[in-house]
């Protein structure tokens, strides 16, 4: 398959410049690269400008409502689990409204990857301070600064269990795919926090600003580094950060249904 495939005739909406146009050519390009046959590609979309991307990518997409992205694509999921199942939404989406949500994928361990769109405001709405912004920052758009603690997408996913966790950058569009083929390939719930500029309303995170600040470990971490490394206050680290092996949801509601029928072969009538 090639980039090409995946191209749709809508309009892409987004402001020239924005972050996510990183994230959709590196995920087009992913997709084509692992073969995914577009109908068998499910993209589930928030709310929000991330969101989007389900118009702009070819494959059987589903444009939810604000926060309910991952249960939506959960169920998806369980009901043909051949499907490759992606969310894709922003921070204020999955960490605000949506993170009761995204702690249940982690419980759950489903096979769904999550691609959040960090981009530290919610910007369809006109740039007010998202899960992943700093308090007391006052960005561009904001009367007032920031007077909420930020959430730590990767330290959340962690303790909720996510099996595969990772974080990229927008603008670096190799090193994006290359960690998004990681994450569907991986057989478990998935979460890309991908740091997302929003050229707009958020003038303090700029280009120029993650630039120097971001770098890359070559192999996941473990546990302790994990939590060390997340709380870097100058520094943010990228890669694929933790992975385990656990049990998917698939695989424990097809054994209880087996069981179940297994029993049900020797009621007494
Ligand atoms: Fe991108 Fe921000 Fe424009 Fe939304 S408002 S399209 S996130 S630059």
């Amino acid at each position: 398959m090639k980039e090409s495939d995946y191209k749709t005739q809508a309009w892409v909406q987004w402001c020239p410049g924005c972050g996510n146009y990183g994230i959709l050519t590196a995920l087009k390009k992913a997709v084509a690269e692992l073969e995914i046959d577009p109908k068998k590609l499910v993209i589930v979309g928030g709310i929000g400008c991330a969101s989007r991307i389900v118009y702009y990518i070819r494959g059987s997409n589903v444009h939810a409502i604000h926060g309910r992205a991952i249960p939506i694509a959960t169920g998806i999921k369980l009901a043909n689990p051949e499907l490759t199942v992606i969310v894709c939404a922003g921070d204020g989406d999955i960490l605000g409204i949506g993170a009761g949500h995204f702690v249940a994928l982690g419980r759950r361990n489903a096979d769904v990857k999550v691609f959040i769109h960090d981009n530290s405001v919610y910007g369809l709405t006109k740039g007010q301070a998202g899960p992943t912004l700093d308090k007391g920052v006052k960005l561009r758009a904001m009367v007032r600064a920031n007077v909420q603690d930020r959430i730590d997408p990767i330290l959340l996913a962690f303790v909720s269990g996510y099996s595969f966790i990772a974080r990229a950058y927008a603008y670096h569009l190799k090193e994006l795919r290359e960690i998004m083929k990681d994450a569907i390939l991986h057989k478990g719930s998935a979460v890309v926090d991908i740091l997302q500029p929003c050229v707009t309303y958020n003038d303090l995170m700029t280009r120029d600003w993650f630039e120097q600040r971001i770098y890359y470990v070559e192999k996941p971490l473990d546990e302790k580094d994990l939590v060390e490394k997340s709380g870097q206050k100058d520094r943010i680290v990228l890669g694929v950060l933790y992975k385990s092996q656990k049990e998917t949801l698939e695989r424990v509601v097809a054994n209880r249904k087996r069981m179940e029928n297994f029993l049900n072969k020797f009621e007494v009538k």
